[in-house]
Formats: C-alpha cells, sequence, structure tokens
C-alpha cells in the first residue's frame, strides 16, 4: 500500500492523476477534489428500516483534477477505463447512462435539477477505491465531482446538500438505486472520526476512533454481488413485520420503531422466517448508537464484541454472509490484537472490517491474509485505514 501524503490520499494517486490531466489538457495549473471511500464499521441492512449506521472514510479516494471551460462542455478523461468523452451540459437528461462518465454528468445534472449554476469542465477521474469492492467508489467519484464543480461555480460546500445530490445522480441519472449512507459518509466525514448516522432523521454525530484503535477492511476476493432478488426478500420481510406489527400498534412506521419486546409479542402472527429477519434488524438498529458510545469512551474490547455480535446476526438470522466472509472475520478473531470483526455491506461476498490494536494491525494482516489465502483462492486484500476527511480540495 503506498503511503498517505498528509492530506489523507495516496501521493502517487495525486502524481499520476495531475500528470494525466497535464498530457490531456496542457495549459495552466488545474485544481484537485478529492472524496474518500468508505467502510460501515456497524448497522447493517438497517438503512432501509429507518435505523443507524457507523461508516468511517478511508485514505483511498476519488481524485478530479479540473479546470473550467469557457463553454458548456464536459470534457473527461477516466485514468482507470484510458478513454476521453464529451458531454454538451445543456443535453443532460435522465435518465443516463451507467458508464464512468454518467457518474460525473449525473452530479453535474442533479446540481443543475435544483436551480444550481454549471460550468465547463476539463477534468481528469483517478482514484484508488476499488471498484465493486464494497468500498463505494461510486459515491467517493460522486462527491469528488460535486466538490469539484461546486468549486468552480462558486456554490459554497454543504456537505449535506451535496451528499442528496450525489444519491440522487445515483438513483435517478446511473439508474442505481443505494441508499444515503455511502453519500453521506464521502461528503461529511471528519478526520479521527467515524459518522454515526441516523438514517430516518439524516441527524449524524462525528465519534472519535481511539488512536489505539486501526480499522482493517478485509476484501475476501469474493465477488458474488446481492443477488437483487435476496436483497428484496429481505426488505419485503421486514415490510410484512412492520405491517403486522402497525396493526396493533399505530405510530410504528419502521423496524426502526419496534422494541425487541414488541417483536417477541408479534411473534405468533408472524410467518417464521420473517420473525428471524426482523431478530436481525431491531437489535442491529441500536448498535451503532451502542458502538459510538463505547468508541467515545474509549472502550474497544466492548465496541469488538458489539462488531462480532451484528456478524453472528448477519450470518445466522439474515443470513445474508457467505463462506470467505465467516472464514476471514474467524480468523481475524483468532488473532490476539483483533477486538472484533465483521462483514460489511450487502453481503454475499465483497469485505469484511475488523478493529485492531494500532501497534499490531502488521502482524495482523500477514496472519490473517496467509492463513485465508491457505484455505481460499481468491485475489483478497487487507487495507489498514485510519478515518480521513470527507470531500476537500486540494492546495
Ligand atoms: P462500488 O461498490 O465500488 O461503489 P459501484 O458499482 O457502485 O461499485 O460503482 C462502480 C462504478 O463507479 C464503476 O463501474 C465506474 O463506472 C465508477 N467509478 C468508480 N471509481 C472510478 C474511477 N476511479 N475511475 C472511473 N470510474 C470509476
Ligand atoms: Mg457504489
Amino acid at each position: 500500500m503506498t503511503h498517505p501524503n498528509a492530506q489523507g490520499v495516496s501521493r502517487d494517486l495525486l502524481r499520476r492523476a495531475t500528470a494525466r490531466f497535464g498530457e490531456r489538457f496542457p495549459g495552466e495549473g488545474p485544481r484537485v477534489a478529492v472524496s474518500p471511500g468508505r467502510v460501515n464499521l456497524i448497522g447493517e441492512h438497517t438503512d432501509y428500516n429507518d435505523g443507524f449506521v457507523l461508516p468511517m472514510a478511508i485514505g483511498r479516494a476519488a481524485v478530479i483534477v479540473f479546470r473550467p471551460r469557457a463553454d458548456r462542455v464536459l470534457r473527461g478523461h477516466s485514468v482507470a477505463y484510458d478513454e476521453t468523452k464529451e458531454l454538451a451540459l445543456d443535453a443532460l437528461s435522465a435518465p443516463g447512462g451507467n458508464d464512468w462518465l454518467s457518474y460525473v454528468a449525473g452530479v453535474f445534472w442533479a446540481f443543475a435539477s435544483e436551480g444550481l449554476p454549471l460550468c465547463g469542465l476539463d477534468l481528469v477521474v483517478d482514484g484508488d477505491v476499488p471498484i465493486g469492492a464494497g468500498l463505494s467508489s461510486s459515491a467517493a467519484l460522486e462527491l469528488a465531482t460535486a466538490r469539484a464543480l461546486a468549486a468552480a461555480t462558486g456554490t459554497p460546500w454543504d456537505a449535506v446538500r451535496m451528499a442528496k445530490l450525489g444519491q440522487k445522480a445515483e438513483n435517478k441519472y446511473v439508474g442505481m438505486n443505494c441508499g444515503i449512507m455511502d453519500q453521506f459518509a464521502s461528503a461529511a466525514c471528519e478526520a479521527g472520526h467515524a459518522l454515526l448516522l441516523d438514517c430516518r432523521s439524516l441527524e449524524t454525530r462525528p465519534v472519535p476512533v481511539p488512536k489505539g484503535a486501526a480499522v482493517v477492511v478485509m476484501d475476501t476476493g469474493a465477488r458474488r454481488s446481492l443477488a437483487g432478488s435476496a436483497y428484496n426478500d429481505r426488505r419485503a420481510a421486514c415490510e410484512r413485520v412492520v405491517a403486522e406489527i402497525a396493526n396493533a400498534t399505530p405510530g410504528v412506521r419502521a423496524l426502526r420503531d419496534v422494541t425487541v419486546d414488541q417483536l417477541e409479542t408479534a411473534k405468533p402472527r408472524l410467518d417464521v422466517t420473517d420473525f428471524k429477519r426482523a431478530s436481525h434488524v431491531v437489535p442491529e438498529n441500536r448498535r451503532p448508537v451502542e458502538a459510538a458510545d463505547a468508541l467515545q469512551a474509549g472502550d474497544l474490547a466492548r465496541a469488538g464484541r458489539l462488531m462480532n455480535d451484528s456478524h453472528f446476526s448477519l450470518r445466522d438470522l439474515y443470513e445474508v454472509s457467505c463462506e470467505e466472509l465467516d472464514l476471514v472475520t474467524e480468523i481475524a478473531r483468532r488473532q490476539p490484537s483483533c477486538f472484533g470483526a465483521r462483514m460489511t455491506g450487502a453481503g454475499f461476498g465483497g469485505c469484511a472490517v475488523a478493529l485492531v490494536k494500532t501497534p499490531d494491525v502488521g502482524a495482523f494482516c500477514d496472519a490473517v491474509l496467509t492463513a485465508y489465502e491457505a484455505r481460499i483462492d481468491l485475489p483478497a486484500a487487507l487495507y489498514p485505514c485510519r478515518p480521513e476527511a470527507g470531500a476537500r480540495l486540494l492546495d
């Protein structure tokens, strides 16, 4: 892993992106906007149940190197795809495409849809958030674009508004029905802190991550994406339980509003599998708040236990884990330096996350990777992370 510079982004990445800009768009010195990927520490499948999540921005980011143009044209070059494309700003309409430039153009479209000014830009897109690994390279790209466009047009930076615009771009322009967590984390995180987000009110609380704790993202290499059907099936189960409980208890709008006792009382009226699914969500909805309190108090052992509980619940009750996620978290927990570990993201592959004693993080990564690779023949990778700041301009 390249060493992050003082601004929380890899120096090599910044050098590569600005060099490419110089080749493709020679001229006056460009500006640089960056926005991080994120990992969710706890609170899984809680967003669509109006619950809480606890994401943290990581030291891997999307980078936009940009310079305003005199006309209303967006000309973008992607380092990853080695391709240059153009769009006329006045021709943008939703739905657009879903190629890399659409994540950028979607943000332009979202700005215009809310009456914010646009301007033509030459830009280079680059980044080191692995694509499709569950660390939200797409939200990083949207928020880096928003930061660049806001700077170029003199639009004041409002992280919450920009997170919503990023989500709108992805939902309406790209056509991906994601929640708000990724964009929120990429826009609004503070260095040194995770971000407790109430998915109902959108209130946030920055939560200091103690210096003694390293967060290690463990990419299993498994890319079985959550089959749309399994995701829809889990959502439908949650909705059925809410409908049943709301019959007897007015005011219940989501599993967020349901207590463990209310769920137990309703059990005889619920389908067995639906009850199991809700038995994950109801306690999981509170875990991010408990974990935030534990981190704030410096109680890493408790934060780690909550992460383990979350994993077991996702594995046994929500049934969205898989062999690779179970294995890598089990190996992680066996290391004496590990406080706790869980799958993160929707499930069935992608990444897990562990909370580890900072001085031991190197040995932890070596031991986990070796033991995992002895069992699973997939391109796994471990990323030690510290909490970085959200979308920003570099000077
Ligand atoms: P993720 O889980 O990483 O967010 P998505 O499928 O939601 O995965 O988004 C990935 C898409 O975002 C890519 O296919 C690409 O179009 C775009 N993207 C993300 N990062 C980059 C990048 N560095 N360069 C170009 N396109 C990117
Ligand atoms: Mg995404």
